[in-house]
């Protein structure tokens, strides 16, 4: 099973946040004294922001330690005045247990599960695995799609939703394939809009070229972002030929990240000609915008 890759040593709330958008059943390791990471994660009484499926818009997430993380914290205290000593009374913050939070606004529940693999005494070796978490990973990265809109016809869209699929369930190599997927359709896009503008009918010297040929030849009609970064092509073919599963969960977050800013860019790209075109429709219309002769 790939590991995910959370900031080390991460802040509770960070450690949080990594761990909603960490596939099921993918163990992640700690950086340090594991038993204390896990004290300040069920403990955490803090907020950040997140898509909320139940409200389908962005939101302020509050964390809401549990019923059990809350009398663990009780026994602590108990064993701290009682010096400690007492090595039956030790309390472990590891085992099964459950992390809670709310959205601010629409009060929808947030809930994940996880299991400690790897022995209490050996701290170094401990790993922490989801087990189950509602709403899903999908349905909350499912939010981002929405905001890119316009810049998702229905094929880009259903590349984007594998990839998101995949990602959740652990299948980084797929994820890489569908996301490769999506910066080709980009790219033909791109071939056939500046086809059409020149009025071409072939365009062998395109066919005959590599990718990063392509992308130079497309430089006028592709987002920026793409022709700056035409590397990430071959960070994509890496992936879905020569990675392992391991190493492509690794690149994923990039991966994601990119093919989100290119289609990001490809959205302000297709407001803006339509605000244009608005404008230009209601200013043609105004009586004194017509040519008056003299
Ligand atoms: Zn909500």
């Amino acid at each position: 099973m790939p590991e995910a890759a959370i900031p080390k040593p991460p802040t509770a709330i960070q450690l949080l946040e990594g761990l909603i958008k960490t596939p099921l059943y993918t163990p992640v390791g700690f950086d340090g004294d594991a038993e204390a990471q896990l004290r300040a994660l069920r403990l955490t009484e803090e907020r950040f922001d997140m898509y909320c499926p139940g409200c389908q818009a962005p939101a302020t997430w509050a964390t809401v330690p549990t019923q059990e993380a809350q009398e663990l914290k009780k026994r602590t205290t108990l064993v701290s005045a009682a010096s400690g000593s007492a090595s039956g009374m030790r309390v472990y913050w590891s085992g099964h247990f459950s992390l809670r939070a709310t959205c601010t606004r629409g009060r929808h529940p947030l809930i994940l599960y996880f299991q400690t693999t790897g022995g209490h005494l050996e701290k170094s070796e401990v790993k922490l695995t989801k087990m189950g978490q509602y709403p899903s990973m999908s349905d909350i990265q499912m939010g981002d799609l929405k905001e890119l809109g316009d810049a998702m016809p229905k094929e880009l869209r259903r590349e984007f939703v594998q990839a998101i699929h995949t990602t959740a369930h652990g299948y980084s190599v797929a994820a890489c394939v569908y996301y490769r997927r999506v910066f080709e359709k980009v790219l033909d896009e791109a071939k056939a809009a500046h086809m059409q503008a020149v009025g071409m009918n072939a365009w062998p010297e395109y066919v005959a070229a590599k990718t990063p040929e392509r992308i130079k030849m497309l430089a006028d009609q592709l987002p920026e972002f793409m022709v700056d970064n035409a590397a990430l092509y071959s960070i994509l073919s890496e992936g879905v030929h020569q990675l392992t599963e391991e190493q492509c969960a690794e690149v994923l977050p990039l991966l994601r990240e990119s093919i989100e800013m290119i289609l990001m860019e490809r959205k302000a790209k297709s407001d803006k000609a339509k605000k244009a075109a608005k404008l230009s429709s209601l200013i043609a219309k105004f009586p004194n915008s017509r040519p008056t002769g003299g």
